[in-house]
């Protein structure tokens, strides 16, 4: 078994042009993962001069350790949405969730990325029988409020969906897709690199300071840099550098295995429609078939972010939870294990615009891969949208959409007991167990 992401095994992520580390930039981007790199594109597509610096590689962080899967909907149900924010903030942040699956689909297709993707729908599976009859409120809510239409499926059809018994129902979605989240991560890079952006990897940004009234100084391992402006697409690994930040977001673990290439009767008995599923429990497991055949299994089989030993344990703890969805795979080899780390608010939402004077996008709390890309380019269009008010008058420039996560409220922890280091998880995680138990 290999402590390595089998998705950077289907592609050589190629390294960026090897150039000068500029003097100064319109904008410095951290961060080289979906959210950087679409932001990247969009910017040096209109024009923008823009250096990307990650302390890795290209794609080192969460967007190539994920599962593939391209998601409609957000982390939280419609009803606790609507309750929180409104129905017409909310109709506009769910209507966001389904763009955000057209936006990957497209720019995929613009730019030639060859990275698997395919509107496979995905399958929500019922843990228990009140789970089921949540999916059937779920449903009508979704349908009644944001026009969106997904199948309940009756535990006695669900032999069509899945090739396991331990489900009391389920909800598919049709809209949403599976990529090879590696492949689209490297694809992304040669798109934002062609559009004119600047990547320099192994470049971790140290410091960044305000410089005047309109700039800011970057320091890091390659040298300073200035820039107008600086976005900071750092999701699960936002650290101490953006203090501010950091005190918001919590770090996750997620962990995945995935098993040798199976026999092809054996993968269509699993997944007969080779839907990206996930299960109805808040201590959740999601899994899918790759490309080639293997069972992919993922879960949050520990909270603290990922670790030799954290990943190690996961193994196992996964490999048990896989046998109790399919014991078919007893006999199964798994290949690979890994881990990653989640980037979850404190309220379970994505957030994106402008703190302390820092645009940003993250908290997409595991359902990431369409929403980050997505983000990405709005967060950069309306960075475009204040430079070309600054240059052309704020009267004739182009007003892009509106981002319906920028208008909502961006709280830190409870009473401020949090100063980046997650001193709550093992709580967290033994809370989330119970609520299993009980609901
Ligand atoms: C195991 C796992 C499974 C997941 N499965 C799914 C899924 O199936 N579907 C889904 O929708 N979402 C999923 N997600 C979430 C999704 O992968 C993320 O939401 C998404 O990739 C976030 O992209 P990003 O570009 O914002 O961040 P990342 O890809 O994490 O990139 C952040 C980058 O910032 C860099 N960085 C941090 N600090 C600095 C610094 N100071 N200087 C320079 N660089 C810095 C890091 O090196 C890193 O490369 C999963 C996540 C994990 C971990």
């Amino acid at each position: 078994m290999q402590e390595k992401t089998f998705w950077l095994d289907t592609v050589e992520i190629p390294a960026p042009a090897s150039r000068e580390f500029p003097q100064r930039v319109d904008v410095a981007v951290i961060g080289a993962g979906f959210t950087g790199l679409s932001a990247a594109r969009t910017l040096a597509k209109a024009g923008a001069t823009v250096a990307v610096c990650d302390s890795h590689t290209i794609g080192w962080g969460a967007s190539s350790r994920n599962g593939g899967m391209v998601l409609t909907g957000l982390k939280l149900p419609a009803a606790t949405l609507i309750s929180r924010y409104g129905q017409d903030a909310t109709a506009r942040m769910y209507a966001a969730s389904l763009k955000s699956i057209d936006f990957v689909e497209n720019l995929v297709r613009e730019e030639s990325i060859a990275c698997d993707f395919s509107r496979c729908g995905h399958l929500e599976v019922a843990c228990k029988p009140k789970h089921f009859d949540d999916f059937r409120r779920s449903a009508e809510e979704t349908a009644r409020h944001f026009g969106h239409q997904q199948r309940l499926i009756p535990r006695e059809q669900m032999q069509s969906e899945i090739g396991s018994a331990i489900y009391h129902g389920g909800l598919v979605d049709e809209l949403s897709a599976g990529v090879n989240p590696a492949r689209m991560v490297a694809g992304l890079a040669v798109a934002a690199e062609r559009a004119g952006a600047a990547i320099f990897e192994h470049s971790h940004v140290d410091q960044i300071q305000r410089e005047g009234a309109s700039g800011w100084k970057v320091a890091t391992a390659r040298g300073t840099l200035r820039a107008t402006n600086v976005f900071v697409a750092t999701s699960g690994y936002t650290s101490r550098v953006t203090p501010a930040l950091q005190k918001k977001i919590v770090p996750i673990g997620s962990y995945i295995i995935v098993t040798e290439v199976l026999p092809e009767k054996l993968a269509a008995e699993l997944s007969p429609r080779n839907r990206m599923i996930y299960d109805s429990k808040n201590y959740l497991y999601y899994y899918r078939l790759t490309p080639d055949r293997r069972m992919l299994f993922g879960g949050r089989a520990a909270f603290f972010p990922e670790t030799a030993s954290t990943i190690r344990r996961s193994a196992e703890i996964l490999r048990a939870g896989m046998l109790t969805v399919y014991p078919q795979l007893r006999n199964a080899k798994i290949d690979y294990v890994w881990g990653g780390t989640l980037d979850f608010a404190f309220d379970i939402m994505p957030h994106a615009g402008q703190l302390d004077a820092l645009y940003f996008s993250l908290g997409y709390a595991g359902h990431g891969v369409a929403m980050s890309t997505y983000l990405g380019n709005k967060v950069a269009q309306s960075i475009l949208q204040g430079r070309s008010e600054s240059v052309i008058g704020e009267k004739n420039a182009r007003r892009p959409d509106e981002i319906p996560f920028a208008g909502i409220p961006f709280p830190g922890a409870p009473l401020g007991l949090y100063n980046g280091r997650p001193w709550f998880l093992p709580f967290a995680g033994a809370w989330y167990k119970l609520l299993d138990w009980l609901t």
